[in-house]
């Protein structure tokens, strides 16, 4: 077994950072809370996360499957970060990559149906080491509907990579092989985590405010 890192705890009353101390586009600035999370501390947990992935599954073809649209950014910068271990390392792994796209969520409530919407033909993924990378696990129902999906098809091994996983009475108990980052139970959005798909184009992760959560609601938008 690899020598995996920790997940950094993020505690329950943590306050955030207040927002005038970070860049953030003007037509958010009203809409956030608090910076949660800061991008350079993101890509500092990033840069140790891609080091324990490629202990764990390196020397062996990697399939990197993607989980749309939340774990693009989370994706881009672990798999930038795997290619810059594999330049300089005598045992380089081949990476590939595929896309899924999985919808559970309206608003900031969680559905609770996983719907697969496309992507990735997961027949290729038959005796390949597959690293799933999502970009928050919070009820785990996603992780318990798309895993049984992907080992149906016979891979070789399968790991899961989210950058947060969110400690919530509403857990069904899974827990992936790699995290980031523990959150509290709060809705965050930024860093590709969207509130119906806004957001996404924010470097941090947030916390909203309760005005925008109206502001931006599927069924009444006020833009
Ligand atoms: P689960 O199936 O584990 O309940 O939820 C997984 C999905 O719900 C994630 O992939 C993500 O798309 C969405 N989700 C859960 N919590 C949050 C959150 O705090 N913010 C955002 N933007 N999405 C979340």
């Amino acid at each position: 077994m690899a020598n995996r890192s920790p997940s950094i705890r993020i505690g329950d009353d943590a306050p955030g950072y207040d927002l005038d101390c970070f860049s953030i586009p003007k037509n958010y600035a009203q809409d956030l809370e608090k910076v949660f999370i800061p991008h350079g501390l993101i890509m500092d947990r990033i840069e140790r996360l891609a080091r324990d992935v490629l202990q764990d599954m390196g020397g062996q073809h990697i399939v990197a499957l993607c989980v749309l649209k939340g774990a693009y950014k989370f994706f881009s910068d672990l798999l930038n970060a795997m290619e810059t271990l594999n330049r300089n390392s005598d045992q380089a792994s081949p990476i590939m990559v595929d896309f899924i796209r999985v919808s559970s969520y309206c608003n900031d409530q969680s559905t609770g149906s996983v719907r697969v919407l496309g992507g990735a033909d997961l027949s290729s993924l038959a005796g390949k080491n597959v690293l799933i990378v999502e970009d928050i696990v919070d009820t785990g129902r996603t992780m318990q509907a798309l895993l049984p999906l992907v080992e149906q098809h016979g891979p070789r091994m399968v790991r899961v990579a989210s950058l947060l996983v969110k400690r919530t009475p509403r857990s069904l108990g899974y827990t992936p092989d790699f995290s980031g980052f523990e959150i509290p139970d709060r809705y965050v959005v930024g860093y590709a985590f969207d509130y119906n798909d806004y957001f996404r184009d924010l470097s941090h992760v947030c916390t909203l405010r309760e005005t925008a959560r109206d502001k931006y609601a599927l069924a009444v938008q006020k833009l």
